[in-house]
């Protein structure tokens, strides 16, 4: 059955010129339709410079739209509606605005995990992966940021001299991680190393031998000589660094590690929206250019 809905994905892409992105945290076997695979960013760059008239987004709804606003004249699909980033709707834009209105005059760093909406009303975006480099950059004594208090503070701890304001957001998932969850790895696997994500709690932080994206994470893992890992993110990154390290012992921190939005996307929706076209994506045009502005800042950077 699942071969069959594969075949099927395959035959459509080619007919309609659409690609697949999946993102980490999605199930592992969406990654057999998938034209690239990673970090949300990375997604939507590949995807941009690609000639696809489609674009399938196999992850949560503001990497679609970061997708949209890097591709406008594409047509980008989200293969389920109900996977919202449970972070990003954390602020909206009212919230933005009185978070701003409480801290005037103070330059605001959006998390790419935040909505287009957001997006627009800040001045440069970061990535987990670039989130100290974007501040220190910035130049600025103060920084507002938002949606993640975890990620922001993260970056004050690694900046002293710069005063880092959080908004307070966070993931669920890597905020159900404890420093217990992990200590109790570290008994039980001694020899592992631990490898963390910048969403995650301090207290978490500060147990891991190595922070970093999931990208990083990855790239940690595979070029280590380490041979054993116990990995403080989504569950998404243990089951493929387990298929492409096969000869390395990786460790889920917690089955409590799954991100329940990502795992909404399956192959049978994936099917559904390229046959039908369905759950088009559409960001405001005013809001898309100001949001481009805030994405292409943290490039430029
Ligand atoms: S893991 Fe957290 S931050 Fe990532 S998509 Fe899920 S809810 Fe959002």
């Amino acid at each position: 059955m699942q071969n069959k809905i594969i075949e099927k994905i395959k035959l459509l892409k080619k007919e309609k010129n659409a690609i697949v992105l999946a993102h980490t945290y999605q199930n592992i076997e969406i990654d057999e339709v998938a034209d690239f695979t990673g970090d949300s960013l990375y997604l939507s760059r590949m995807a941009a410079n690609t000639d696809a008239d489609i674009i399938v987004f196999a992850g949560v709804y503001f990497m679609a739209e970061t997708a949209k606003i890097l591709s406008p004249k594409k047509k980008v699909l989200l293969p389920n509606m109900n996977s919202g980033c449970l972070m990003a709707d954390m602020i909206n834009l009212q919230q933005l605005r009185a978070f701003k209105q409480k801290h005037p005059n103070i330059p605001v760093v959006c998390y790419v995990n935040s909505t287009a909406a957001v997006k627009s009303e800040s001045d440069v975006c970061c990535t987990s992966a670039n989130a100290v480099e974007v501040v220190r950059k910035l130049g600025a004594k103060e920084v507002l940021f938002v949606p993640d208090t975890y990620l922001g503070s993260y970056v004050g701890e690694q900046l002293k001299n710069v005063k880092v304001i959080t908004y307070p957001g966070h993931c669920p998932t890597h905020f159900s991680l404890r420093a217990d969850d992990v200590a109790k790895m570290k008994a039980d696997y001694p020899q592992a190393k631990v490898l963390a994500h910048p969403e995650c709690r301090s207290e978490v932080l500060e147990l891991a031998d190595f922070v970093g994206s999931t990208t990083a994470i990855i790239k940690y893992a595979s070029e280590s000589s380490g041979k054993s890992f116990v990995i403080v993110t989504e569950k998404g990154v243990v089951d493929r660094l387990k298929r492409d390290y096969p000869q390395k012992e990786f460790i889920l921190v917690s089955e409590k590690a799954v991100c329940p939005s990502m795992k909404l996307n399956t192959l049978e929706d994936i099917l559904n929206v390229l046959e039908q076209e369905s759950n088009e994506i559409t960001v405001d045009a005013d809001i898309s250019s100001r949001a481009y502005a805030t994405i292409d800042r943290m490039l430029k950077m």
